[in-house]
């Protein structure tokens, strides 16, 4: 009896005890489903910013700087895989290489694809070691890393990382679901978004003579307008369009024409800078637009232009050798008015520039022809040489 007695304390104490302990173990359960809950929402929110973003200027945006601050961490890079060297143009400037080569990277040489092939396929976490990682990133002070490659059927396009100097923050072999699903969807974001890059490229490119085609043109000019306001400097434009077009496909067939068509276009690029907007207008048109050139610098690059389509003969094949000639109009906007009608100052600006070429036709073709200043309808000038602009 009295043995009894005794297991019944011993029963009483120990239930008193796992009481106790249950209790601690369901706060812990509750903490943890709270943080767990609040690092869902972090990566849901990083997620839908991912799956919504509308170029990959706000991809990349959202990867280097977004993905820091929400999850309090001090480093990320991204590298590509651009073995076909064919992602380096759609990259926008602030991040291609030598402005930000800290965060992204595009690799193309074959030791570099090589350390892309070889990545685990899994996402690694865990302490950084900067013999195993220092290709990844290489900081001062960094002391954990999570790993994330990215995947699309089956291949590894590049890889995410991001790294702490908490020695604790990233460790290895814990639970790494959610940056799976997140390595997923980056993988998939960064994917289309390049796709869609090309999609807008490939729109604003004429695929005949891979120059930019009109409606780039007609985006990128009241662009340039307003700009030119705000800076107050001259912008001039040049029409051109081929002499005699219309014979080189009646003598020599429309093949031979599309050729001739893109070696103007190749000469014409020749002349000008950079930073110069030249477009295909139509069937054998041409117009550039040059942003701070003044009006008599504006005659001599379409004299340049005029020159460079006529010096040599053009050769299209083994039998074909074809003099070819062009005429030009150039119109400028001087530099210090200010206008409020972009779309009117726009369409003055080429028509103007029209009318010359129009006039070079009439002397004679194979010349430039220069309008000068535009003088601007009421409509489009508003306040001309105005001190408080
Ligand atoms: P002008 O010196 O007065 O400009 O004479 P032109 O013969 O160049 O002008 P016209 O407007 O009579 O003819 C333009 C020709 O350009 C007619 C058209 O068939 C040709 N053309 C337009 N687009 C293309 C194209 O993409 N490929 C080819 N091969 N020809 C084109
Ligand atoms: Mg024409
Ligand atoms: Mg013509």
């Amino acid at each position: 009896m009295s043995k009894f007695k005794n297991m019944d304390k011993i029963k009483v104490h120990k239930n008193q005890k796992s009481y106790g302990e249950l209790q601690t173990q369901f706060n812990s359960f509750l903490d943890n489903a709270h943080v767990n809950q609040q690092k869902l929402n972090r990566f849901e929110k990083i997620e839908f910013n991912l799956m919504v973003a509308e170029s990959i200027k706000d991809v990349l945006h959202i990867l280097q700087n977004d993905y820091l601050k929400l999850f309090k961490l001090d480093r990320s890079r991204l590298i590509l895989d651009d073995a076909g060297l064919s992602i380096q143009k759609l990259i926008p400037t602030e991040f291609q290489q030598k402005n930000n080569g800290k965060f992204l990277s595009l690799f193309h040489t074959p030791m570099d694809l090589d350390k892309l092939r070889f990545l685990p396929s899994r996402i690694t976490t865990g302490l950084y070691q900067a013999a195993k990682h220092r290709w990844l990133i290489n900081e001062e002070g960094i002391k954990s890393i999570a790993v994330l490659p990215l995947i699309r059927r089956g291949q590894t396009i590049g890889v995410f990382c991001c790294a702490s100097k908490n020695v604790s923050r990233f460790k290895a072999h814990v639970s790494c679901d959610f940056l799976q699903r997140l390595s997923f969807i980056m993988a998939v974001c960064i994917e289309n978004a390049l796709n869609l890059e090309i999609l807008k490229q490939n729109s604003f490119m004429d695929p005949l003579t891979q120059v930019h085609n009109r409606r780039f043109f007609d985006e990128r000019l009241p662009e340039e307008l307003n700009r030119r306001n705000r800076s107050q400097t001259a912008i001039s434009c040049i029409f051109l369009d081929i002499d005699l077009f219309k014979s080189v496909n009646d003598n020599y067939g429309h093949g031979v024409g599309d050729d001739v068509l893109c070696q103007v276009a190749k000469r014409i690029q020749t002349v000008l800078r950079t930073h110069d907007i030249l477009a295909r207008y139509g069937g054998e048109e041409f117009v550039a637009l040059l942003p701070e050139t003044p009006n008599e610098e504006g005659l001599l690059v379409a004299q340049r232009i005029v020159a460079a389509v006529n010096k040599t003969p053009i050769s299209i094949g083994k039998n074909v050798i074809l003099k070819v000639s062009l005429s030009a109009g150039v119109s400028t906007l001087m530099s210090n008015e200010c206008y409020d009608d972009i779309e009117e100052l726009g369409s003055q600006l080429i028509s103007t520039a029209d009318q010359a070429l129009y006039d070079a036709k009439e002397q004679g073709r194979n010349r430039a022809i220069n309008a000068g200043l535009l003088v601007l309808s009421e409509k489009a000038q508003c306040l001309a040489n105005n001190s408080s602009i």
